[in-house]
């Protein structure tokens, strides 16, 4: 039996990562247990969001970006581009060499921290202890006064399009394909869909993206949603909704993947396959019978608004907890726990989770949206404002979309604001303070705002609230 630590987690991504390092900052003896290794055989740190998730994507969101730019939007600045190319192993060595520095830079923070890193597949026992084993099959028992279970989520696969790596890939064989495919097919019109189809897209791929549901981004707010889709189509998405996939098989090198629609029975042959249908969270080998944790009806490890488990002083965070798939809320929710362990009164806003998707523009939102405001009966005002209306947006030659803010009828109190266009993830953080302190649509329209500021959209939506915009025609009556 090794030390006794007062925490360990189980888990290096985002969630687990930030809990250990708090956890080492407020004082706790904290070791963390980490499966992944590299190719060398060593312990890569950082979980999905660094290594293959949120930062591999936004490196390639950001690279086909720049090249489509320089391809498509420069001459309108009377900049003329000769021929763009694309090195696409440059640009995955690129991204890979992020992924170094930052999983490094998780590495060298537990070092300075003080967190212990044991290489590993941890598993929750009986008696809260975590057992540990290693790769070459060596077993050891950790004790802990506290345990933190993060071990995050996989991508979820279908029967209709199973994966061979090669050919039907999920989002982490997206993340890696060395040249450009002429046809590209994704099934799964969400999140990940919409950025590695638009990373691919960029670059040249005809790109098909075959949703099952007949709505396009249901969890986005639907006036958003529908602008969304107009601004995707129109850079070459091609978007069927309503697709049922029911067969997905390699011929010749290339797959045959048969759908239904409304319409009938399609067939359409593409270069590689995207299979992004979502992600599930990694519960199996995590724990035994009698460790007290249980799971919900979807999968997660059941835990209550702290974060609890069933099992006396062990938590459970991120992914592998109920709530939105996010890196920010798993390491809010990590540092939320580990200030509770060091007796703190720390609680978790979650109703104040900001998401982004990483389009270009981006869609960003925080809060309720306009239909599940009606749902709830709830009675709300709205402010909308174009980018089309504002002066930074035209001088960007960024005029797509809007900022959409909701607030509460009576109380002026804001509810939710959602937002498709230039820099739309860095708005809606504004808007989450905003919302963090309790704030009215007034109190964000008597804010100043600098100019000229894509910012200065969100500034035009308050004033819109209550139809005191300055910059576009008031269709509401003023106060
Ligand atoms: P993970 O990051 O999955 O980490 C879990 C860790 O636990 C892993 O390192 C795993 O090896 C380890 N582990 C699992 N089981 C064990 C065990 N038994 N023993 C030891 N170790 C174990 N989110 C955003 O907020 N913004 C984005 O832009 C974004 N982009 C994304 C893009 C892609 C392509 C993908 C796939 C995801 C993206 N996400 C994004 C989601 C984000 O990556 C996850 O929400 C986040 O990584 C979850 O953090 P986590 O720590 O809970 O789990
Ligand atoms: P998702 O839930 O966002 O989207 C999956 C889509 O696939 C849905 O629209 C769903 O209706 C569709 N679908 C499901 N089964 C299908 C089928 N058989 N045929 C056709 N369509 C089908 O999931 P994702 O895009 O895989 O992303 C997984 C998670 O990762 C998300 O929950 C997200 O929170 C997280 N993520 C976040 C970001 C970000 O924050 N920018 C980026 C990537 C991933």
């Amino acid at each position: 039996m090794s030390e006794k630590y007062d925490v360990v987690i189980i888990g290096a991504g985002p969630a687990g990562y930030v809990a250990a390092i708090k956890a080492a900052q407020l004082g706790l003896n904290t070791a963390c247990v980490e499966q992944w290794l590299d190719g060398k055989g060593k312990t890569l740190l950082g979980g999905t969001c660094l290594i293959v998730g949120c930062i591999p994507s936004k490196a390639l969101l950001d690279s086909s970006y720049k090249f489509a730019e320089a391809r498509d939007q420069l001459g309108v600045h009377g900049i003329s581009v000769e021929a763009t190319k694309i090195d696409v192993p440059a640009m995955l060595a690129r991204k890979d060499k992020i992924i170094k520095q930052l999983t490094g830079g998780v590495a060298a923070l537990f070092k300075h921290n003080g967190v212990t890193t044991i290489a590993g597949t941890g598993k929750v026992i009986a008696g809260a202890k975590v057992e540990v084993t290693d790769k070459d099959g060596n077993v050891q028992v950790i004790e802990a006064d506290n345990i933190i279970v993060a071990a995050g989520s996989v991508p979820v696969d279908i029967p209709p399009a199973p994966l061979d790596n090669e050919y039907i890939i999920d989002s982490t064989g997206a993340l890696e394909l060395t040249e450009v495919p002429a046809r590209l097919g994704v099934i799964g019109a969400g999140v990940i869909g919409l950025e590695l189809g638009s990373v691919w897209n960029r670059l040249g791929s005809d790109v098909v993206v075959l949703e099952a549901l007949e709505e396009f981004l249901p969890m986005v707010d639907a006036q958003i949603a529908k602008e969304t889709a107009k601004i995707l189509k129109k850079q070459g998405l091609d978007i069927r909704l309503g697709a049922r996939v029911t067969n997905a098989k390699v011929v010749d090198g290339a797959v045959e993947v048969s759908f239904s629609t409304a319409d009938g029975e399609h067939v359409e042959t593409v270069d590689k396959l995207i299979v992004a249908v979502g992600r599930r969270p990694r519960s199996e080998e995590l724990f035994t019978s009698d460790s007290g944790l249980t799971l919900d009806e979807r999968g997660y490890i059941y835990v209550n608004d702290f974060c609890e488990t069933e099992a006396p002083h062990v938590y459970a965070i991120g992914d592998i907890v109920r709530g939105p798939m996010l890196a920010h809320k798993g390491s809010e929710e990590g540092i939320m726990v580990v200030e509770r362990i060091a007796g703190k009164a720390a609680q978790m806003n979650y109703d104040c989770i900001p998401s982004v998707i990483y389009t270009h523009p981006e869609v960003a939102a925080v809060g309720k949206t306009e239909q599940e405001l009606k749902a709830d009966g709830i009675d709300y005002k709205t402010g909308v404002f174009p980018f089309a209306a504002s002066g930074r947006a035209l001088a960007s030659n960024e005029p797509e979309g809007m900022v959409k803010l909701l607030a509460h009828a009576e109380t002026d109190r804001i509810l939710g604001c959602h937002i498709v266009g230039p820099s739309a993830a860095d708005l809606v953080q504004q808007a989450v303070i905003a919302m963090e302190f309790g704030s009215s649509a007034e109190d964000l329209a008597l804010t100043v705002f600098a100019h000229p500021t894509f910012s200065e959209a969100l500034h035009e939506a308050a004033l819109a609230v209550d139809g005191h915009a300055i910059h576009i025609a008031n269709r509401k009556k003023r106060k």
